[in-house]
């Protein structure tokens, strides 16, 4: 019992979520303010933070990121039938927002450096029906955003970025999520700016800057009610409650205020990762991540490509015996059961399938302690040397 308890607590678990100190206090003031709905003073707060600090249009506070890419696919009136061009190496909200519009996902494969959405690739999957494209920027690292950019213009079909993982990262200098007609942050208790559950919509295009609004107010204009440019409020096209709660809010701001330290914070601790897994990636047991020149990411997680030869699922348990908790990532949404049957394959995803097979991501949370990482480093040095 006792020796289950030690091994409890000195376990490293994936992740672990970071509070500033402050958010306690926020939302005790939310609480004394008595507005506890949606855009109340902590909500204007973040919003105000959101758009300057990407240098965009309009933000809107969402209840998670997948309710913004709901939102996006509602504000690019997805319909059944339409496709929608994403990587099929990606969460499955990405495609879900649009799935639920009736859309058919339309998978193209990854860059083997990047594991985001190549940009090559992209035209060849355009058809007729295409309506959108959906970078999503893996691990806080940007898509080739110029590229797909001109891509979308010359199809005329809107792109939506999800930034679920991008918050504070830049693709040649500028913020990842303001790039797209529209983007997508999470603020999931994984990630790297916190609220347990919430996200972000980024409206980068005036086009969509009204609906936006009503769609996330149930389809109404009570936003422009609550500013006073109508005199009443009524339904105006089809919308949902997209929008959090103050105490969602002002937990988020605490985060916001100091999203630069997190961002430096988890920047070191990825660096370390890098710098001592150098030699384990010239001895050929594995493949540390790489990050273009132009692309500032933000130290989202750290993942190892394990060498072909490696077990996978070896190593992940191993470690679990030495009390770390390695994960895998996405199963490609092409081999899952749900994926098969709405979306369709442009060309083979052979690169998809290789490196969805071989990642594997190390904890990296904030208060992870340096002998601890140190540990990390040393029992997969360890565990490869005697698998491979
Ligand atoms: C986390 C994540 C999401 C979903 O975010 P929620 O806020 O949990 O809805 C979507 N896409 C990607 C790439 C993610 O990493």
């Amino acid at each position: 019992m006792a020796a289950e308890n030690l091994q409890q607590q000195e376990r490293i678990p994936f992740n672990k979520p970071y509070m500033t100190g402050n958010e306690l206090h926020y939302i005790a003031q939310a609480h004394g303010g008595a507005h506890l709905a949606g855009d109340g003073t902590y909500t204007r707060l973040c919003h105000k933070w959101l758009e300057q600090t990407t240098s965009t249009k309009k933000a809107l506070l969402t209840h998670s990121c997948t309710a913004a890419l709901e939102m996006a696919a509602l504000l690019l009136d997805i319909k059944p039938g339409d496709e929608v061009i994403m990587p099929s190496y990606t969460f499955v909200s990405t495609a879900n927002a649009f799935v639920l519009r009736g859309a058919v996902p339309v998978f193209v494969d990854v860059r083997s450096d990047t594991l985001n959405l190549d940009e090559k690739k992209v035209e060849g999957a355009i058809t007729k029906r295409t309506k959108a494209i959906v970078p999503v920027h893996y691990a806080g690292v940007g898509c080739e955003m110029d590229d797909l950019m001109s891509i979308a213009e010359r199809y005329q079909v809107g792109v939506v970025e999800d930034a679920a993982q991008a918050i504070m990262a830049k693709y040649k200098g500028r913020p990842l999520g303001v790039i797209g007609h529209l983007g997508a942050y999470s603020f999931h208790e994984t990630k790297n700016v916190i609220c347990g559950e919430g996200g972000a919509l980024l409206v980068n295009s005036s086009d969509y800057m009204i609906n936006a609004e009503i769609i996330r107010e149930k389809g109404t204009d009570r936003s422009r009610f609550f500013r006073g440019e109508v005199d009443k409020y009524t339904w105006r096209m089809v919308g949902s409650s997209f929008l959090p709660s103050e105490l969602t809010a002002a937990f988020l701001w605490a985060q916001l205020e100091q999203a630069d330290g997190l961002t430096s914070r988890r920047l070191r601790l990825w660096n370390r990762y890098h710098e001592m897994l150098a030699e384990l990636e010239v001895r050929g047991l594995l493949r540390r991540p790489i990050v273009p020149e132009h692309c500032d990411h933000n130290g989202h997680l750290y993942y190892v490509l394990l060498a072909e030869s490696v077990d996978r699922q070896r190593v992940l348990s191993a470690l679990k015996e030495e009390g770390i908790d390695a994960v895998f990532h996405y199963v490609p949404l092409h081999m899952s059961p749900y994926g098969r049957e709405t979306g369709r394959s442009h060309e083979n995803l052979g690169v998809t399938e290789n490196i969805a097979s071989r990642l594997v991501r190390l904890p990296l949370w904030l208060d992870l302690a340096d002998d601890k990482q140190d540990y990390v480093v040393d029992r997969l040095k360890k565990v490869l040397l005697k698998v491979a």
